[in-house]
């Protein structure tokens, strides 16, 4: 295990413990998580090494990395990610260029957009997902985005959906980031909100801490800070409605052992409704934004 000295978004090193979560799909471990004093990101504290990460990601039930069709609620999830794809699609909108995906799973996004017309690159550190990308959708992930040997400047587009929480090094990423993206390109990064409703109602059984796979639990204002830190401006947020639903869901099954998919759908579409009309702190958010060329 490795014990963080320094906040990994702002180097503040005065934390305090926010919650202990167990890791519900891997190992059965107890994990901290720790909030910094001065930019109130939370971050899982101490973490595995990085070497050991891997091993945590060694489960069937890590639903993201298969492409089983086996199950109701995995039919469910497929017409769920369908959706999601098409209002991602939204999200990245009409332009046409070069586009980064930075943890492609196995590759569903990055087809959609290769579809439609952009030049696409996808990275994906798993194995097994690369391996579905290949055969299922004959799409060529490479491992590291230091493998890809992209120009510096070269994306119009690099997005992390559901990434940054488990990147173990935030700054050499965004570093990364600023220096692939073109002037005027526009990264999207989409993460779970520890200030949403359902992370409040489901506490330490919220299945969107997922320790010890997430190492960076953020609210809007933690992202705001660290994009703003790495010569970021954001410039649009927005809700992943079905995210609620679908953490919900899980959250269930962590806390009761059972589903609940009536209650799951309920407390989901509270997050999503406490967010419109109270907090904007959505169950997961998409941030868009651009380079900051005041702040370097
Ligand atoms: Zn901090």
């Amino acid at each position: 295990m490795e014990t963080l000295i320094k906040c990994p978004s702002c180097e503040n090193t005065i934390f305090q413990d926010f919650i202990r979560c167990k890791d519900n799909t891997v190992s059965n471990e107890i994990f901290e998580i720790v909030k910094c004093n001065a930019c109130e990101l939370l971050f899982t504290n101490p973490r595995p090494k990085i070497d050991d990460l891997g091993k945590y990601y060694e489960s069937n039930e890590y639903i993201s990395h298969t492409s089983s069709n086996k199950g109701w609620f995995n039919r469910l999830y497929k017409i769920a990610r369908f959706v999601n794809i098409r209002s991602k699609l939204t999200t990245i909108g009409n332009k046409r260029g070069n586009l980064l995906e930075i943890g492609s799973g196995t590759g569903e996004l990055l087809d959609a957009c290769k579809k439609a017309g952009w030049t696409t690159t996808g990275v994906e550190p798993s194995d097994r997902a690369r391996i579905n990308a290949k055969k299922n959708l004959n799409l060529n992930l490479i491992e590291d985005v230091d493998k890809a040997e992209l120009k510096d400047k070269s994306q119009d587009i690099i997005m992390m959906w559901h990434v940054l929480e488990h990147v173990p090094n935030l700054k050499e990423t965004t570093e990364k980031i600023r220096k692939l993206l073109k002037d005027d390109g526009t990264i999207i990064i989409a993460v779970p909100n520890y200030k949403s409703y359902d992370a409040k109602h489901y506490k330490e059984n919220w299945a969107a801490y997922d320790v010890p796979r997430h190492l960076l639990h953020f609210d809007k204002t933690t992202m705001a800070k660290a994009l703003n830190k790495s010569g970021f401006r954001i410039i649009e947020t927005k809700a992943m409605w079905l995210d609620s639903i679908y953490v919900s869901m899980l959250s269930e099954k962590i806390k009761t052992g059972r589903r609940n998919t009536l209650k799951a759908i309920g407390v989901g579409m509270l997050s999503n409704i406490n967010g419109i009309f109270k907090t904007k702190e959505y169950s997961s958010v998409i941030y868009v934004a651009k380079k900051d060329f005041k702040k370097l």
